[in-house]
């Protein structure tokens, strides 16, 4: 008989919790996990393939345990007079987050965030030990400032996540919401920045917030706008104290030599890397535009996805769109269903595909 987890000593908090599952089909059109769709360009390509070639050529040694270049990158890519001592990098921002959880909540702390929201928030918790607390937002998945800070206050959480904008909704989240939830709290306020890239270009950052708020967290992703998912590789902007905590949790050389080649040879050409944002945030509005007109109710978004209600059973919809090639996601909320923009042949799948359904 094979062996269920239930048969391991497993820690009895991980009993009955289930993985990360967004599935992994191999279907023509995938528009399911909120990647950038189009590949890293061919120049950058290149560039890439030689930092990565070069670092190989040290690869029996270690590589710098403090990244310094990669954080000089991003400091100098993210502005507003960040310095490489209020940087820190990881796997992919969801180590980046694990990494915060490891030092900031644990046995007997809380963290807590408005539902619905990004969905490994209650799971990167409760591997760190820590208990989830999950807030609730307007109905349309916005956030009152005197609300949420009355929430927090009353949930007194370690850590506070805010999605901003939110995965899975789409949902902008104004600055003066985020001044009055750190007023509110006494714990440590993450600010993921995953999608900000996607925003309109004029909107300020919460970067901006960070001067004078040593609790603040600024998190950002390589996954998203930069095309560079497959690489693994988050980031983060706070006080240089919070990367001091930092470096008690991280494992020593967490970040391979060959993910910081590849990384700071990216970050070189952002520009580029960028190019594509705009052709997104495009697909995106032609995505929710023509969703209004098949009678869905798309939600507004900063993002490069949309989350539609008016499905009347997001399974069967989910399962059309699957026998038709083309894979989004079923998040989990009422009558709804969530589409990554694409290239315009993507999207044009994806809205075809779903008028060919009918409603
Ligand atoms: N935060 C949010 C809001 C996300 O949607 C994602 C990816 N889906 C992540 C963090 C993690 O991204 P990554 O680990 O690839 O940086």
């Amino acid at each position: 008989m094979a062996v269920r987890l239930d048969d391991l000593p497993l820690r009895d908090d991980l009993r009955g919790l289930t993985p990360y599952g967004a599935p992994q089909a191999a279907l023509p059109v995938a528009l399911n996990v909120n990647e950038n769709t189009h590949p890293v360009p061919e120049e950058v390509a290149d560039d890439i393939l030689d930092g990565i070639a070069h670092a190989l050529r040290d690869v029996n040694r270690y590589p710098d345990r403090e990244f310094t270049a990669l954080r000089e990158g991003f400091a100098d890519y993210l502005g507003h007079g960040l310095s490489r001592d209020q940087i820190w990098v990881a796997n992919g921002s969801n180590e980046v987050l694990q990494h915060l959880l490891q030092a900031f909540a644990g046995p007997g702390r809380t963290a807590f965030g408005f539902a619905p929201t990004y969905s490994m928030y209650p799971l990167l918790t409760r591997a760190t030990g820590a208990s989830y607390v999950a807030g609730v937002r307007e109905s349309d998945y916005t956030l009152d400032a005197d609300e949420a800070a009355r929430q927090i206050e009353e949930a007194d959480p370690d850590v506070v996540f805010l999605c901003a904008p939110n995965n899975p909704t789409g949902t902008p989240l104004r600055l003066d919401v985020i001044e009055a939830i750190y007023a509110a709290s006494r714990g440590m306020v993450i600010v993921d920045e995953a999608y900000q890239e996607f925003a309109p270009r004029d909107e300020r950052s919460a970067l901006t917030l960070l001067p004078g708020r040593e609790r603040l967290v600024v998190s950002r992703t390589m996954s998203k706008a930069f095309a560079f998912a497959g690489a693994r590789v988050g980031y983060l902007a706070a006080d240089p104290a919070v990367i001091d905590a930092l470096r008690l949790v991280r494992l020593p050389y967490h970040l391979s030599a060959l993910t910081q080649a590849a990384a700071t040879a990216a970050l070189r050409h952002a520009p580029a890397m960028l190019s594509m944002v705009d052709e997104i945030v495009a697909q995106r509005d032609r995505i929710s535009a023509t969703l209004s007109a098949l009678g869905y109710q798309p939600h507004e978004s900063w993002t490069n996805f949309v989350l539609f209600g008016g499905v009347d059973d997001p399974a069967a919809t989910w399962q059309g769109l699957y026998d038709r090639g083309v894979l989004i996601r079923d998040v989990g909320i009422a009558h709804s269903l969530r589409v990554t923009a694409g290239t315009e042949s993507e999207s044009t799948a994806f809205l075809d595909a779903l008028a060919s359904l009918g409603r």
